[in-house]
């Protein structure tokens, strides 16, 4: 009996600690609410404002008062440079990186954010400083990664070449996730440094990277170089290992890939293996390059009839391009037959109406950035990635 009595008072006196406790709650709340300085709220004032130079001047206030309100610093400042405003994203890192009572961690946090709003404002060399001397700190690898970048921007390939081997050789754990996925991407990055100089110690330096030997970019280098110094059966033998690693980075230069088989005396050979990797990446620039060259070895009606096969095979614009091209360039002018001339004189007629939409779908396009350019770019001018353009006309990703 006494045991249930006792029990009944338990019930009030949980009531009356839970009105304590949340009593305690509010007031510390409010406490708190009180310590966020005025300035906070000034600054916040001018924000909302648009007054930007005056919200900084506030902002600095409440660091002075509360050092823990750095965070606040890297929001406004990283918020300015999203929107452009890097002089005031400039000032405000500044501001905290010369601010000697902060951590030793916020203040490299804060040459670190500098880095990025000098990388913003186009101030190459003053980044490169910024994060030079945030070497030996923890935030070396993230550094490095930036200088490399600023490397590819100046376009000097060997000092990219060593950055990214340098980025390459920190060990795996001492890299974020992120930063851990990038490995591969930027291994492929340097294959492409050294095909930027073109040599052919560059170019055997990138076929000796495992990430190189097989590389699209490095066997069309090979070609190219071979070519260049008149050796045409190794020029063939690198775009042969081409088609056979990725047919359709073939696409872009069928013409001077069948040119280089003419000129080792394979032609025929040549056309039958493009043939081969148009039924495996099939694109109308094989088409092209192939009826080009059966007309000259076999005549325009075998040359017709292959590429009124393959046009029907895959209809697109630029093969009835090509096909009307041949029968225009192989026809003699002047011609006596009414009927011939009538037809000939619509052909003209089609290709005139053609050429405008052919401008426009004939062209290469990144899959990043839709950067869309009349050559093909392994470094977009867009967007600044790597191997982002399809090699792929317009047409043809579409379709
Ligand atoms: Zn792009």
């Amino acid at each position: 009996m006494e045991f249930e009595l006792w029990w009944l008072l338990i019930l009030p006196l949980l009531f009356a600690l839970g009105w304590f406790a949340a009593r305690a709650d509010l007031r510390q709340q409010s406490k708190e609410a009180r310590r966020l300085p005025d300035a906070y709220f000034r600054g916040l004032n001018h924000l909302l404002n648009e007054e930007s130079d005056r919200a900084i001047d506030a902002f600095v206030d409440v660091v002075r008062l509360d050092p823990e309100a750095a965070e606040l610093h890297f929001a406004l400042g990283n918020l300015f440079r999203r929107r452009g405003e890097t002089d005031r994203a400039i000032r405000v890192h500044e501001h905290l990186a010369g601010r000697m009572d902060l951590a030793e961690k916020v203040r490299d946090q804060a040459h670190y954010e500098l880095g990025q709003d000098y990388l913003k404002a186009g101030l190459l060399d003053r980044a490169e400083e910024v994060f030079t001397r945030l070497a030996p700190t923890a935030l070396a690898t993230r550094a490095v990664f930036c200088r490399l970048e600023i490397a590819q921007t100046e376009r000097d390939w060997p000092r990219a070449i060593a950055l990214g081997r340098e980025w390459l050789a920190i060990p795996i754990e001492r890299l974020e996730i992120a930063e851990r996925e990038q490995r591969q991407v930027v291994a492929q990055w340097i294959v492409h440094f050294y095909c930027e100089q073109a040599s052919e110690a560059a170019l055997l330096a990138a076929a000796a990277m495992p990430e190189g030997e097989r590389h699209p970019r490095v066997l069309q280098l090979t070609a190219e170089l071979a070519r260049q110094r008149g050796d045409f059966a190794a020029a063939v033998a690198a775009w042969m290992n081409l088609g056979e690693a990725a047919p359709i980075y073939l696409a872009p230069v069928a013409q001077q890939v069948l040119e280089d088989w003419r000129n080792a005396g394979r032609l025929d050979e040549g056309i039958l293996w493009l043939e081969d990797c148009h039924q495996r990446e099939p694109s109308s620039d094989f088409v092209q390059a192939i009826a080009r060259s059966k007309l000259v070895l076999e005549g325009l009606s075998a040359a017709q009839a292959w590429a009124t096969r393959a046009l029907t095979e895959r209809p697109s614009l630029q093969g009835l391009e090509s096909l009307l091209a041949l029968r225009e360039g192989a026809l003699p002018t002047g011609q006596t037959d009414a009927e011939s001339a009538s037809s000939a004189l619509s052909e003209t007629l089609i290709r005139q109406l053609l050429r405008p939409q052919l401008r426009r779908v004939a062209r290469y396009r990144c899959l990043q950035c839709g950067f869309e350019g009349r050559q093909f770019h392994w470094h977009c001018p867009g967007c600044h990635r790597w191997a982002s353009c399809s090699p792929r006309r317009i047409e043809e990703i579409q379709g």
